[in-house]
């Protein structure tokens, strides 16, 4: 076992992941500090944790020099946009958070001999030619794409972490996350399912982009930490797959939400946006053999929760 973790630093802290990561530490004892330039992260997501004298927020960019009094024991990196919709809207800002950002923490982590874990993703294997994807398939990236700002961050966020692992010792983790979904992801991001259960509740037309039969496999976001906290604390570098292998089309997925929810939608097709994987289904042997890890939340009971969340949050956006 690792050495105890007393005080770690959440970059993106109050994004949708990097928040209920702050709540998974704090739970395990850990004081937090939480850096987050509140881009595509909300305050409301950690407003829970203001009280707490073991947590601490910063509204701050972690492009930017880092600086941290007192001791670390672990940097988890997850500041970044991440839904297709920001590829387009942020690109320079996943591109520098993704490079600079990664730089500014990997020489944080070295500093204070602190454990880093990377939040990549399974964009790194692009468009995939090998399906499901295991960590030993290298992938297939249009770097000049609109995705490859964000495929090609992460890409050399992994390359930089493993860099400063084997030239400066730093104590590396990576973690590729696959689709995830839950409470905290924002109703407006641009993703498949936010966009599907919002318009679903609102009896919208559910928009399925082409034909909606590509692929996704989908997690419930406690999966993951449950995956996120297993690696940190264990002696595997990685990159290790956190994903589910159920594999679902867009247009089951989207009939799934409006079944769930209830709704009287109807799904209606959209021109699909370039470059857009046709199949992506996490190979998570390798979280299993190494972290005795699964998915355990049924897709159908992690969408009911989300559908909960989301109309809680759509009824207090429209009587604000
Ligand atoms: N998608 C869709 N309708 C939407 C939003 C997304 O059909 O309103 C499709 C998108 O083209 C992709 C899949 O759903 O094929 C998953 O998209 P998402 O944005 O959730 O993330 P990705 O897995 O592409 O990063």
């Amino acid at each position: 076992m690792a050495r105890r973790l007393e005080r770690a630093l959440v970059t993106g802290g109050a994004g949708f992941i990097g928040s209920h990561l702050c709540d998974r530490l704090l739970a395990e004892g850990c004081r937090v500090l939480a850096y987050d330039n509140l881009l595509t992260g909300r305050m409301e997501n950690i407003q829970h944790l203001l009280g707490d004298p073991r947590f601490d927020f910063e509204h701050y960019d972690v492009t930017n020099y880092l600086h941290v009094a007192g001791e670390l024991d672990a940097i988890l990196h997850f500041a970044s946009p991440a839904s297709p919709a920001d590829f387009e809207r942020l690109p320079i800002q996943i591109l520098k958070v993704g490079s600079l950002g990664t730089h500014k923490a990997l020489g944080l982590a070295k500093a204070k001999g602190a454990r880093f874990l990377l939040a990549s993703t399974s964009e790194c294997y692009g468009d995939p030619e090998v399906n499901p994807q295991p960590e030993t398939y290298w992938g297939n990236v249009n770097p000049v794409g609109v995705r490859g700002v964000y495929d090609e961050a992460k890409r050399f966020a992994e390359a930089m972490a493993m860099a400063y692992h084997r030239h400066h010792g730093v104590d590396v983790r990576i973690v590729r996350i696959f689709n995830t979904f839950g409470p905290r992801m924002q109703v407006d991001d641009g993703r498949a399912i936010p966009n599907f259960i919002r318009q679903a509740i609102r009896s919208e037309d559910v928009t399925v982009y082409g034909d909606g039969c590509q692929t996704r496999s989908i997690q419930y976001v406690d999966d993951l930490v449950e995956g996120i906290w297993r690696l940190l604390n264990c002696e595997y570098v990685g990159p290790v797959n956190i994903g589910s292998h159920n594999e679902i089309t867009m247009y089951e997925l989207a009939r799934t939400i409006i079944r769930l929810a209830e709704s009287s939608s109807q799904i209606v097709n959209r021109p699909l946006p370039p470059d857009d994987p046709k199949v992506r289904r996490a190979d998570n042997s390798l979280a299993k053999e190494v972290l005795d890890w699964e998915p355990r939340v049924p897709p159908e009971e992690g969408l009911r929760r989300t559908i909960e969340y989301f109309r809680a949050e759509l009824a207090r956006s429209s009587s604000a």
